[in-house]
């Protein structure tokens, strides 16, 4: 595998927020869980309704 630079159209940055503690983690991956309290983190980019 080659590192190439970033491709934004396959690997958009998404923003997550912990449900818990408000932090926010930005990544182009599944985060799984809030880095500083374990909490459940939510896509920031799907509204909550
Ligand atoms: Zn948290």
């Amino acid at each position: 595998m080659t590192l190439r630079d970033v491709d934004r159209e396959t690997d958009a940055e998404t923003p997550y927020e912990c449900f818990e503690c408000g932090t926010i983690v930005v990544t182009t991956e599944s985060p799984g869980v809030c880095p500083d309290c374990g909490g459940e983190l939510r896509n920031r980019l799907i509204p909550l309704e």
